[in-house]
């Protein structure tokens, strides 16, 4: 079967923005928050199905893990307390689309972080929607300031009592910063992109899988500016006497396939090992257009990886396997429906 890592509910029904609009309101005013607007099954059903299903179909997909639109997180918006009730209200609704889809689709959660709000805050949404909602992972943001970098580095022990709940909970995180305030930084163009090199850079100097062996994360996006600049990274773990990356991050770290052209994708399976690439399109999300020069949508990632070739094997791995690999609950839940 064909699995995408990484899918957003960027299409969720107007009365979530509604719901968000007048919480942001509310909190400015002082006032009380308010509590989310009902949305219908059907609201839910058109969302999706004129949009990820229509693409899911056409293109071939089978089972997306889907998360809550990344750029509308924004961690560094409000409070704690604006922060964990719309991180619940979007992660409810995740879980609504995955019960009228079980079969196409399958949760993971944003976290309620904020801005010098320690991490240890973000464990009780983790274990609801692990436990309680079935969801598979997490996307953690290594920046809830919004892209001015005011949290300490992934590998520095304030996270470590979340990496040890993940552990526990047998889950990985993708990666994933939100809406940057920083005007040096367009948010899917630079600050997705930077946050993911940064955090493999952080990763590299580190010793966190040391401590931390069976912790798993997704860098998405093909993994940053990494695979394009592997031999600086392999460089730079010898100057620095770390170990190989292959052995240091590699058998932690794996990275997704939203790479928006052939060359890109190219690149990235001659450099990085087949068992650490998850197919991903991230879409309908950052690059929503059709290329000029192939006639093509831009997100549609499975045309490049099949015009590569790949031994069966190895196809398997990019599209099921190594997903069940890094997400173990996503493997059980499979095989509970008989995949
Ligand atoms: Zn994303």
């Amino acid at each position: 079967m064909i699995i995408d890592c990484h899918g957003h509910y960027t299409t969720a029904p107007a009365p979530h923005q509604a719901y968000r609009d007048a919480q942001l309101a509310a909190f400015k005013a002082g006032h009380s928050l308010p509590r989310p607007q009902p949305i219908s099954d059907d609201e839910i059903r058109e969302s999706v199905e004129k949009n990820q299903l229509k693409l899911i179909r056409e293109r071939g997909a089978d089972m997306t893990i889907f998360s809550p639109r990344a750029s509308a997180m924004a961690h560094h918006v409000g409070d704690e307390a604006v922060s964990r009730e719309w991180t619940e209200a979007c992660n409810n609704l995740i879980k609504r689309v995955v019960d009228l889809y079980p079969e196409t689709f399958i949760g993971v959660c944003q976290l309620p972080q904020s801005p010098g709000v320690p991490i240890e805050n973000s464990i009780a949404e983790l274990e609801r929607c692990v436990n309680e909602l079935g969801f598979v992972g997490c996307n953690l943001n290594p920046d809830p300031s919004g892209g001015h970098w005011t949290s300490l580095p992934l590998t520095d022990k304030s996270w470590y009592p979340f990496f040890e709940k993940m552990v526990e909970l047998d889950v990985p995180a993708m990666v994933h910063v939100s809406a940057t305030c920083n005007p040096n930084f367009h948010s899917t163009g630079a600050h997705y992109i930077n946050a993911d090199t940064t955090a493999f850079m952080q990763f590299l100097e580190g010793d966190l899988f040391g401590d931390f062996p069976d912790l798993r994360f997704i860098i998405p996006h093909g993994g940053g500016a990494v695979p394009y600049h592997w031999g600086r990274y392999r460089g730079l773990a010898d100057m620095l006497k770390q170990p190989p990356l292959r052995e240091h991050v590699m058998k932690n770290v794996f990275f997704d396939t939203c790479v928006y052209h052939q060359p890109g994708i190219d690149l990235l399976f001659r450099v990085i090992d087949i068992d650490n690439i998850l197919f991903g399109s991230e879409m309908v999300g950052a690059v929503r257009g059709i290329d000029p020069e192939t006639g093509q949508y831009f997100d549609d990632t499975k045309r490049y990886i099949e015009n590569l070739g790949l031994s069966g094997e190895n196809r398997q791995k990019v599209f099921e396997g190594n997903a069940r690999r890094v997400y173990p609950r996503l493997d059980a839940a499979l095989k509970a429906q008989g995949k």
